[in-house]
Parts: C-alpha cells; structure tokens; sequence
C-alpha cells in the first residue's frame, strides 16, 4: 500500500514500541517520516531522528522547526510519547504526579502548539493521540497513570472541536496491554518475569498481549485517507479487554 505517499509525518517517543512500529509502518506506506525521541538512537534511514525532551518546551520548539524543515511541511502527526506509572493515589507523591503528568499530558500539548501551525497548511492534516484503555477502562493500580490518559482523551475531543474548521482531524488511540519494550520492562522486574507474563496474557480476552505492529495500523488509519470523515474519536485496540 503506498496510500501515504507525499505525507510528511512526525512521530514523537519513535524510536520504540508502538511509536517505533507506527513511524516504520507509515515509511513502508509512502510516507517521509521524523522521529523525535529523549533517545533517537535506535531510529535507522530512511526515517530522519530529532532529540527532544517533550517536558521541556524550547527542545520541542527546536527539534520540531528542524524536522517541519527537512520535511519540507507536516502533515501528520502522532503524538506518542509517554511514560508509565504505578499505584493507588496513596502511592505516588506530588512530584511524580506532576512529573507523570508533565510528560504523558502537558508533553502532548507542547508537540502539538509547535505543530499546529504547520499542520493548517496541510490538505491533508491529522493528529493522532496515543491514549490508553486506562482511560476509560477502571483499572487497579494505576491512578496517576489512568488520570494522564483520561487528560489525553479529554484533550482529543477538545483539539477535535478546535480544529475541525481548520481541516486538521484529530482521534486517539486506545491500546489495551501492548507487548512493547516498556512491558518488558515491567515483566522483567517481577521475581518471576515468564509467569508474569503468562498470568498476563491469561488475563487478555484473546489469550494474548496485543503487538505494537496492530496498534499501529489503527494510528495509520486515523491518520491516513480512509478516515477523513472521523475526528473527535478513541478507537481500542485492547483484545477485548474493555467489553469485559
Ligand atoms: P516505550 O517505552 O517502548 O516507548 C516510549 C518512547 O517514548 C521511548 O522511545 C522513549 O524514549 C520516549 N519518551 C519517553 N519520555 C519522553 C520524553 N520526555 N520526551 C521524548 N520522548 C520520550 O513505550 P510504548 O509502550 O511504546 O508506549 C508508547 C505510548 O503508548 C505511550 O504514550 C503509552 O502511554 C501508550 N500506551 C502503551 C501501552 C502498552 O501496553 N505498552 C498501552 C496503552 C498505551
């Protein structure tokens, strides 16, 4: 399918998980794409890597001017980035609230007050958010986590309404539990990470944790041209975890 071909694309937090498969799925597509990412180390040619940190506006400003640059424009962009956090509201203190928070919500807005302006001279504009089941989901342990991403949904709706007059759509994503790095990560740090993992795909509708590869079809479509109609929405991609 070469259905992005001519759509420049930025994917923040690119080089890995879902952003990783979501920039490589819209470069296969036709698409010239720009990575930004605390670390872009791991992002390989074609793709063009930018080093920003999305809690600190002037590395955003920054690094965005020089991938709108040497793409000559933007016209999609998947705002990704993100980070996790444990715990029940008696768990996490202030500072990891607003440290979470500043990344997951206010990092989103930053990319997307630098973008915005680029994207209205698009014909083509979106923006899709990488939001979460945790959004809407109730699930234990993760109430500063499941707080960024309600912000992230309630964003998605407020952008939508803002800019569908100016042609730029806007939808999210919500993925349920995605065999990523991050996930890896976690697994890893349980005393024993292959039972973890086992009692985790146990706990999945479809038996199975969802791949990024499948996350990042959904972003491509609401991205893409079969979506041109849709703005305002949150599609799962969850394995059935939230009709539970
Ligand atoms: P990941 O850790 O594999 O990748 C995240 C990327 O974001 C990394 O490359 C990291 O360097 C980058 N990043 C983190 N903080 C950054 C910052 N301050 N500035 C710039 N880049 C930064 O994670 P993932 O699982 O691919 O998650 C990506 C997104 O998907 C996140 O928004 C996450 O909340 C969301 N999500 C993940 C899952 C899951 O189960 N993995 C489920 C639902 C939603």
């Amino acid at each position: 399918m070469s259905d992005f071909e001519g759509i420049k694309a930025l994917v923040t937090g690119g080089a890995s998980g879902i952003g990783r498969a979501t920039a490589g799925l819209l470069a296969e597509r036709g698409a010239q794409v720009a990575v930004l990412d605390l670390d872009p180390s791991p992002v390989d040619k074609p793709l063009l890597a930018y080093r920003a940190d999305v809690t600190d506006d002037a590395s955003v400003r920054e690094a965005v001017a020089a991938a709108v640059a040497d793409l000559g424009g933007l016209d999609v962009l998947i705002n990704n980035a993100g980070i996790g956090a444990q715990g029940t509201v008696e768990d996490n203190p202030d500072d990891e609230w607003h440290r979470v928070l500043d990344v997951n919500v206010v990092g989103m807005v930053r990319i997307a007050r630098a973008c915005l302006p680029h994207l209205r001279a698009s014909a083509h504009a979106a923006i899709v958010n990488t939001c979460s089941i945790a959004a809407t989901a109730g699930l234990p342990q993760r109430a500063l986590y499941s707080a960024t991403k309600g912000a992230v949904y309630s964003l998605t709706l407020a952008m939508a309404a803002d800019h569908v007059r100016e042609g730029i759509r806007v939808n999210c994503v919500n993925p349920g539990t995605v065999d990523t790095p991050w996930v890896g990560r976690l697994l890893d740090a349980a005393p024993e990470p292959a039972a973890e993992r086992a009692a985790l795909e146990a706990r999945q509708p479809t038996g199975r944790l969802v791949s990024a590869a499948e996350v990042a079809g959904a972003i491509a479509y609401l991205a893409g041209p079969h979506s041109g109609a849709t703005t305002g929405t949150a599609l799962a991609v969850d394995g059935g975890m939230q009709g539970l």
